[in-house]
């Protein structure tokens, strides 16, 4: 059986990166509520929750890719583009072991949303 992929790799890849996001939910927490009452305060701490709800919404959408691929490992079908149903090549599994889609498909869905913020 050559040129297949060898899942165990991956499956490992995709357990530390998933160990790593969750890790950086579990820092502590640096400032605690010291009595920010100013207005000037309360605009930076909003600033910040907004930056944090921006990361955890990322970071939720890789957790799911991760979780998704871990499941196409079990069913296996790991590697295979979603959309287009071709082999994505091992280098780029190596890059980003959760991805789901080939290049090309990829690119197809960035352009997607690219074109969906500029309107914005
Ligand atoms: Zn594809």
């Amino acid at each position: 059986m050559s040129g297949k992929i060898d899942l165990e790799k991956f499956k490992r890849l995709l357990l530390e990166e998933k160990k790593r996001i969750l890790e950086k939910y579990e820092m502590p927490e640096e400032e605690n509520d010291e009595g920010a009452t100013d207005i000037v305060d309360e605009a930076a701490e909003s600033n910040k929750r907004r930056l944090i709800q921006t990361l955890s919404y990322r970071d939720s959408v890789v957790l799911k890719q991760i979780e998704s691929a871990l499941q196409r490992i079990e069913e296996g079908t790991y590697g295979i583009c979603l959309k287009c149903g071709q082999l994505i090549p091992e280098k780029r599994l190596e890059l980003i072991p959760y991805a789901l889609l080939c290049v090309s498909c990829q690119e197809k869905e960035e352009k997607k949303i690219g074109a969906y913020r500029r309107r914005l």
